[in-house]
């Protein structure tokens, strides 16, 4: 009997070679990047301190093309959603407000915007200058955030957004914009300035900086790696080279 099932084309050997010629070509673009020299703010909110260390300390040069594909996606979505934005009326401070530095240059951000005008709308008031951040998600992490909020859903982004809200002294209400990456939908609401979260995660961020001077490993998430966040964590190879 003749088999007539489809082969999968991942597994055809033409898309094998481009894909393998795709990710050379992607590391030698990438051979030189060097680990950041300060604790990104967007870093310190995530479950596990260990990998804020791995994350803050390694250099990206391993990243496979499709995760770099992912970063980039992102940034394609905040250009967009901002200009629909301003098209919408908003108005934005300039790029040069939008860093800071802190802890001696150890800690650094850089917001995606700074909201200085809104347009009115029926019944609601968004008080600026508002602090303005935008992530794209899959389908599954959108509609869980729109159902369950950030920080329930992303600790890690909303200990990101208190930290912009606190050295940037913007401290009215944020403005998030969430990117479903697969429908193209958005979302918006706002994220009221939590100073003890801030206060927690600059803690943390401390934490982490000096047992990274110290040349210590924080502890894993998770003892055995079990956890489903060890399972999907991009160190999860190089976590298993330390005890
Ligand atoms: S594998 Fe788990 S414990 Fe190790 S760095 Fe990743 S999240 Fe942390």
């Amino acid at each position: 009997m003749l088999n007539l099932a489809r082969a999968n084309l991942s597994n055809d050997p033409l898309n094998v070679a481009i894909n393998a010629c795709v990710e050379q070509a992607s590391a030698r673009k990438h051979t030189y990047d060097q680990a950041r020299g300060h604790l990104g703010a967007s870093l310190i909110g995530d479950d596990c301190p260990r990998k804020i260390q791995f994350e803050w300390k390694v250099a990206t040069t391993t990243f496979p093309a499709r995760v770099r594909s992912i970063v980039a996606r992102g940034h394609f979505f905040e250009a967009e959603s901002r200009q629909l934005l301003v098209d919408a009326g908003f108005a934005f401070a300039p790029p040069e407000v939008l860093s800071f530095v802190a802890a001696d240059g150890l800690i650094a951000g850089h917001a995606d915007g700074i909201i200085i005008n809104a347009p009115a709308f029926p019944g609601f008031y968004l008080a600026t200058p508002a602090l303005w951040e935008h992530k794209g998600l899959n389908a599954k992490n959108y509609r869980a955030t729109e159902r369950d909020g950030l920080a329930k859903v992303f600790p890690r982004y909303a200990a990101q957004v208190a930290l912009y809200q606190n050295f940037l002294n913007v401290t009215n209400p944020a403005l998030i914009t969430i990117t479903n990456a697969d429908t193209c939908e958005r979302l918006h609401f706002t994220v009221p300035f939590d100073a003890r979260r801030a206060q927690e995660a600059s803690d943390r961020a401390v934490q982490v900086i000096e047992a990274t001077r110290a040349d210590e490993l924080l502890p894993r998430l998770d003892p055995a790696l079990e956890d489903f966040r060890c399972k999907m964590c991009s160190h999860r190879e190089r976590c298993l080279r330390y005890k």
